[in-house]
């Protein structure tokens, strides 16, 4: 009897090991892996579909999204609608993001207001931006969220996501919900401004209607604005493929910056010794046009400028003001955001610039014929006349720079009387805020704006009377030749100041003389270091090529060849749109 209880003890003992054995074998595989993190984050996933699925029926709401062809939204339409409305993404960021304790500013004096303004975006699209938005966010920061329909073509779209919201809203009251519609399209320059003015929160987030923010994005972000206050912020930004959706690591070593034409570049950056991946860094510019800056030191600074049209520039304005005025920019690695960046602009640019009727008509009109003249799109005269005003705003002397490059620029008409919008002055904006001229930018910020032509004598295009050098054809019959500078494409030119080489912008193709020929023929080579037939010297205005002393000369209307030097000749001066040495 007793030897049955015995056995039947160690039996029971044994099998208490066994199950203890298992749960510690468990809890060391969730541990050592990393499962807990999985498990959590499913299991807010499943409230969080929960929450989108019944609250909102968001089936019904894209259900009536409209049938309009793949150009409109230019990304898989068909397959946003059928992903979950907040999906699991991948941790992009650096494991040691999810390890810190982040330094968090009490929620009373941190209260964020988004500001998302959409023009034609796919309402499943701009759906899984809010609620992953919202599920992402603590609860406790996110104070308000303001939406901005820039007079989409699906006329419904925002009355419907206003009413399933607000329903959806009703017990928790948060985050504050406000919808406006411009009934016609005004820019997303003007609608952003017009968002941030209704803003009530500390914070202002602008956000594209095409994002997907990452668990945690707000906190690394909160704790470097309550930090310092001069300081605006942006997140990594992790790219989503535009057919496939999948979201990928964003670069952590890129920052934003900008050249000489005012467009936006990712820059790579050199970490310091010792300087962690996931550390925030300064940065000239924002990533894309997605920031977070507080709220009064975006009105201090004025906004962004209310001349610039529709889509471009703005950002970089704002960067350039804020770094020039006081302030700094930083991306922060451990905030990740997704963006779907798209292959071209999902949108038209309409010609409006101005608008009282009457002015309008003669400004359309004097800017059509212009357009016509130098061959400008809607899209390409837009981005032009925005980055000219940014030049003659913030560049000073280095727009000589810009022009050089942007020879067409010169001819865009701004006229920036304006009736409704409200005062914008740089000049005031300069003197208010005791802004710094911007060649300390150049120093302190961007160095690599003064690298960009630092070994270059002159640049631009190349002019003698109204014609200009160009590169013709196509490869591999490619043709030197003169042609109207007016021309969107009409080859840019590098004099380099030590090897002497005239080469294309690109660096690729290289003018130069066969001396060896009984009749010395120009031609177009690829460039090579210390070749002698590709090195000119520059006397004043005229191009003399090193090796046979003959000169560029353009004696009758297109033809282009080498004669003797002859000093003053009007057909040997070839003038370059910026000479950088007779400038400096
Ligand atoms: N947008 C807008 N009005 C416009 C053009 C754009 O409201 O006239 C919105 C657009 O829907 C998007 C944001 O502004 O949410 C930024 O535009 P986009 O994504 O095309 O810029 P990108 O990301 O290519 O810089
Ligand atoms: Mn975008």
């Amino acid at each position: 009897m007793s030897g049955r209880l015995h056995r039947r003890l160690r039996c029971c003992l044994l099998g208490v090991l066994t199950v203890l054995a298992m749960q510690l074998l468990i809890v060391v595989l969730v541990v050592r892996f990393g499962l807990i993190d999985e498990l959590i984050s499913h299991r807010l996933l499943l409230q969080q579909q929960q929450l989108s699925l019944h609250q909102l029926e968001w089936r019904e709401f894209i259900t009536h999204t409209p049938d309009q062809p793949h150009a409109l939204y230019q990304y898989n339409r068909q397959l946003s609608d059928n992903l979950a409305a907040v999906r699991l993404l991948p941790t992009t960021r650096h494991h040691s993001c999810n390890r810190r304790r982040y330094r968090l500013p009490q929620a009373s004096r941190a209260k964020l207001s988004v500001v998302i303004c959409f023009h034609n975006e796919a309402r499943s699209m701009l759906l899984r931006t809010i609620l992953t938005l919202i599920s992402r966010t603590p609860e406790e920061y996110l104070h308000e969220l303001i939406v901005i329909d820039d007079g989409s073509e699906d006329a419904g779209l925002l009355a419907s996501l206003e009413r399933h919201m607000t329903a959806a809203n009703v017990q928790r009251g948060r985050p504050t919900l406000i919808f406006r519609r411009n009934l016609s399209r005004k820019g997303l320059i003007w609608s952003r401004n017009e968002g941030a003015r209704l803003a009530s929160g500390h914070y202002l987030l602008f956000l594209d209607s095409h994002c997907e923010v990452n668990d945690g994005w707000l906190e690394p972000l909160l704790e470097r604005l309550a930090l310092n206050s001069r300081l605006a912020v942006s997140p990594v930004l992790d790219p989503i493929e535009p057919e496939t959706l999948s979201y990928m690591a964003g670069n952590e070593l890129l920052k934003g910056g900008f050249d000489w034409s005012l467009h936006f570049h990712w820059l790579p950056r050199v970490l310091a010794e010792k300087e962690a991946l996931a550390q925030p860094y300064a940065s000239p510019a924002f990533a894309g046009g997605i920031l977070v800056i507080s709220r009064e030191s975006f009105h201090k600074l004025h906004g962004f400028n209310p001349h610039l049209e529709i889509w471009g520039g703005e950002s970089i304005e704002l960067a350039i003001k804020l770094w020039l005025c006081g302030g700094q920019i930083e991306i922060v690695p451990c905030s990740r955001i997704g963006h779907i960046f798209r292959p071209a602009h999902a949108f038209e640019f309409p010609l409006q610039f101005g608008q009282e009727q009457k002015q309008k008509q003669e400004k359309e009109l004097e800017l059509e014929q212009e357009l016509e003249r130098v061959q400008l799109d809607s899209a390409q005269a837009t981005y032009l006349r925005n980055s000219k005003i940014i030049a003659e705003s913030w560049l000073d002397e280095y727009k000589y720079l810009f022009y050089a490059l942007k020879p067409s620029a010169r001819q865009i008409p701004l006229n920036l009387r304006t009736v409704s919008q409200p005062s914008y002055d740089p000049a005031q904006i300069k003197a208010e805020l005791n802004c710094r001229p911007f060649d300390w930018l150049m120093r302190h910020v961007s160095p690599e704006l003064r690298l960009q032509h630092a070994n270059l004598s002159a640049l631009g295009t190349l002019r003698n009377a109204d014609r200009c050098l160009h590169v013709a054809g196509t490869e591999p019959q490619l043709q030197l030749q003169l042609a109207s500078c007016h021309g969107l494409q009409v080859t840019q030119w590098h004099l380099h100041q030590e090897s002497g080489q005239l080469s294309t912008s690109e660096q690729r193709l290289c003018v130069a003389v066969d001396a060896a020929a009984k009749q010395p023929q120009l031609s177009l080579e690829p460039c090579r270091a210390g070749q002698g037939g590709q090195q000119w010297l520059r006397r004043n205005t005229q191009l003399q090529h090193a090796g046979t002393h003959l000169c560029l000369d353009n004696p009758l209307k297109d033809q282009l060849l080498l004669s003797h030097c002859r000093p003053h000749a009007v057909s040997q001066s070839f003038q370059f749109a910026l000479e950088i040495q007779a400038q400096s």
